[in-house]
């Protein structure tokens, strides 16, 4: 058996055993260089694959390539051929001085033949485990756009960085290949070109201009659930440019198997490449992106309201920068920063704000969104699974997130037995713990739920 075979072998059992998106995250451009001593060598194309198949992995793996080889005793990871490259941050400077023209509303020329965003870079992307894979993936394509991975689906909840990320590539594409050309468009924005060129007869002449992109970027393609039209547009759009190599970089708030009307044929485009998703930073990161905002306004703050808002503000990025900028102007206007208790007051409604409150109704009507049900067929008294998963998934948030009793569960749904309620409980918690896209789904509405 040569390598690839033996290497084929293994994946072909790893499918069985992780989840899809896993599955093309972690495995892809992986092989076997060597077998040596009763030692097999895998390829992984970054670090932060190196690190996790021999972290989450290397057991799997071993115990599956023992199962087809049993002479194989053990098994390393190295990675090849290009070594990721995190960027570096300037530390925060001791003696920041308040600069209030800085605190001016920053307007940027956005770039009218690539639509990017120059404000949008690497340099100020903040790195925590949170994204860090995204953050590689996305640096990865940056250097070799169109032969690293194709296509880089980027997704996670509203405010944690993919526009920023997407962008980043492709002003750092725009850098580092100065004649390609590169297009950053919106869903909304792809979607009406189709729609009014179809209506002025002008589709062909839109088709072949986007077909001569080297990098196409195409930000919350959630939105081109259930537009048909757009759909079958792009579906073509995406084959010719794969075809020619060419760099395609899309965000969702979701992965692709989660959103809803999507055809079958895009799906699968969507989930050939890379996947990375972004979730929610820790307190430590929030901190740090915190001075990392500061830092680039030239501002100090204290060290203790800093920490006010990182432990208080934790729903996303978008609302960490919200919180300093009103407080920012504040200090503009005072000439002095807030005290502690003037911090809370000015903070109140970003911490208290009704999003926060997390009740019944939010948690249901987020789950049936995102299965794309109606909420009242949650409540169906039937067996097919579509429906008995979110179901099972509504209860389990109700008792996790609300700490309802169970029989106050089962009144909810209809006056079912408690018992009921308990076994949808135990079940879900049991699967998040062992199925990954149980957890990153439950994940994605427990974020959604906390967004508002
Ligand atoms: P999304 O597209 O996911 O909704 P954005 O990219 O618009 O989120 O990010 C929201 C705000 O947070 C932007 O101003 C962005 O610059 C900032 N931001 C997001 N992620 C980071 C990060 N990792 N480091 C620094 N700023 C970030
Ligand atoms: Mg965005």
């Amino acid at each position: 058996m040569t390598n690839r075979e033996l290497w084929q072998a293994v994946l072909a059992q790893i499918q069985f055993h992780i989840s899809k998106a896993n599955f093309a995250t972690w495995f892809q451009n992986t092989g076997i260089i060597s077998k040596k001593d009763e030692i097999v060598m895998v390829s992984v194309p970054n670090a932060f694959s190196q690190e996790w198949l021999s972290n989450k992995y290397n057991k799997l793996i071993l115990k599956i390539l023992h199962s087809v080889d049993s002479g194989i005793k053990g098994v390393e990871y190295t990675v090849k051929p290009r070594v990721v490259k995190v960027s570096n941050f300037k530390s925060f400077p001791e003696n920041g001085k308040l600069d209030t023209e800085q605190l001016e509303f920053e307007e940027f020329q956005i770039n009218k033949e690539t639509n990017l965003n120059p404000r949008y870079t690497f340099d100020n992307f903040v790195i925590g485990s949170f994204n860090e894979l995204a953050q590689a993936a996305s640096w990865a394509v940056s250097e070799n756009p169109g032969l690293t991975y194709n296509p880089l689906f980027i997704y996670g909840g509203v405010g944690l960085g993919k526009t920023h990320l997407l962008q980043a590539t492709g002003n750092k594409i725009s850098d580092n290949f100065k004649r390609k050309k590169i297009k950053y468009i919106s869903s909304e924005k792809f979607t009406s070109s189709i729609v009014t060129s179809i209506r002025n007869h002008s589709i062909e002449n839109l088709k072949s201009d986007l077909s001569s992109i080297d990098v196409l970027i195409i930000d919350d393609v959630q939105f081109l659930a259930g537009k048909d039209k757009t759909q079958e547009e792009f579906f073509h759009l995406f084959n010719t440019l794969y075809e020619k190599n060419k760099q395609i970089i899309l965000s969702s708030d979701r992965p692709p198997n989660a959103i809803p009307k999507l055809e079958e044929r895009l799906r699968s485009r969507f989930e050939g490449g890379m996947m990375a998703d972004i979730s929610l930073p820790e307190y430590e990161t929030r901190l740090v992106i915190l001075k990392t905002k500061l830092q680039e306004k030239k501002i100090e703050l204290p060290e203790e309201t800093l920490e006010y808002i990182a432990s208080n503000i934790k729903r996303n990025i978008r609302e960490l920068e919200g919180a300093l900028n009103r407080l920012l102007i504040y200090y503009k206007l005072n000439d002095n920063p807030p005290n502690l208790e003037g911090v809370k007051k000015l903070l109140k409604s970003f911490v208290f704000s009704p999003f926060n409150i997390v009740n019944y109704r939010k948690i249901i009507e987020t789950v049936a969104k995102f299965y794309n049900l109606e909420e009242k067929s949650l409540f169906d008294p039937t067996r097919r699974q579509e429906i008995v998963r979110p179901r099972q998934i509504a209860m389990f948030l109700l008792r996790k997130e609300l700490k309802y009793s169970f029989p106050a569960i089962a009144r909810k749904f209809g006056g079912k037995d408690h018992t009921t309620a308990i076994y949808a409980y135990k079940k879900i918690a049991q699967e998040n713990e062992e199925n990954d896209k149980l957890t990153g789904e439950i994940d994605l509405i427990k974020q959604k739920i906390y967004s508002g």
